[in-house]
């Protein structure tokens, strides 16, 4: 049995996309916060995207693994990393609630442990869970395609260019846009993502868009959440409408929109 590295596990509701199809907005799912991050570690020349909301997950062998003892209760016990994936797949099953609709296999980067992910994957699926991935990168597209067919719902999240998440950003775009050619072919239902500052620029959004619209996947313009300690800031309506406007020249009225992290406006986990 295979052993991995996850930065925490709990439950709460998805709080980013919107209503187009592939998004669990609002919807109750468990979340298994894989340790590790590609881009963090610089595999495009950066050091992590500059909004980055999981640091901590970027360490890819954290010695402990955080557990919410009882679903929506907020606090939490310490289990040793590395788990096995029978071991996460009994955490799952503890912190089950009626209206669980999903599990979501999120991080730091999911698929940067890939042995370990199918294994969970592979367990999930056994006991009937459908499965959110939620990935912003991955170089083993093979990898992926051999996953793709058990994953229910995905969110690409392709970064602007201001995130500062490769060194040549157009080239981890078009990488991007592979990943949700592969899932989409797969049958997932998936959707791509973009955080948008108020320094994204038209010019780059619209590279995205025009890439969304020619494979037809469905675009969320989501707004950044501002950190306390940073000069990153939301972008303005005047913004948000220019975004939303390119999306809608490449993408239907039902493919795209806005969204926020939900669940930091209402300080649940
Ligand atoms: S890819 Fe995700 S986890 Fe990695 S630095 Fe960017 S936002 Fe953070």
């Amino acid at each position: 049995m295979l052993e991995g590295y996850i930065q925490e596990i709990f439950s709460s509701f998805q709080g980013e996309g919107t209503s187009v199809e592939g998004s669990c907005y609002g919807l109750r799912q468990i979340f298994l916060r894989f340790s590790g991050c590609p881009i963090a570690q610089g595999i495009h020349g950066t050091k992590g995207c500059i909004w980055c909301d999981s640091p901590l997950a970027w360490n890819s062998n954290p010695e402990k693994c955080l557990v919410e003892i009882q679903a929506g209760k907020q606090s939490f016990e310490e289990k040793n990393n590395p788990l096995t994936s029978k071991e996460v797949l009994d955490i799952v099953k503890r912190l089950e609630t009626k209206d669980l609709h999903s599990i979501s296999l999120t991080g730091g980067e999911p698929l940067y442990q890939p042995e370990f992910l199918e294994e969970v994957i592979q367990r999930l699926k056994e006991n009937d869970y459908q499965i959110f991935l939620e990935t912003a990168y991955t170089n083993n597209l093979e990898f992926l395609k051999k996953i793709a067919n058990k994953i229910d719902f995905a969110c690409v999240d392709i970064k602007d260019k201001s995130a500062n998440a490769s060194s040549q950003w157009e080239i981890l775009v078009k990488e991007e846009i592979q990943m949700c050619e592969i899932l989409k072919v797969a049958g997932t239902k998936i959707f791509a993502k973009c955080v948008i500052t108020s320094s994204t620029k038209k010019e780059d959004f619209e590279i995205i868009a025009k890439l969304c619209g020619e494979i037809d996947i469905p675009l969320v313009v989501q707004l950044v959440t501002p950190k306390m300690d940073s000069e990153i800031t939301q972008p303005s309506w005047g913004q948000i409408q220019e975004f939303t406007g390119i999306a809608a020249k490449y993408l239907s009225s039902d493919k795209t929109g806005i969204s926020v992290q939900m669940h930091k406006f209402i300080n649940i986990l």
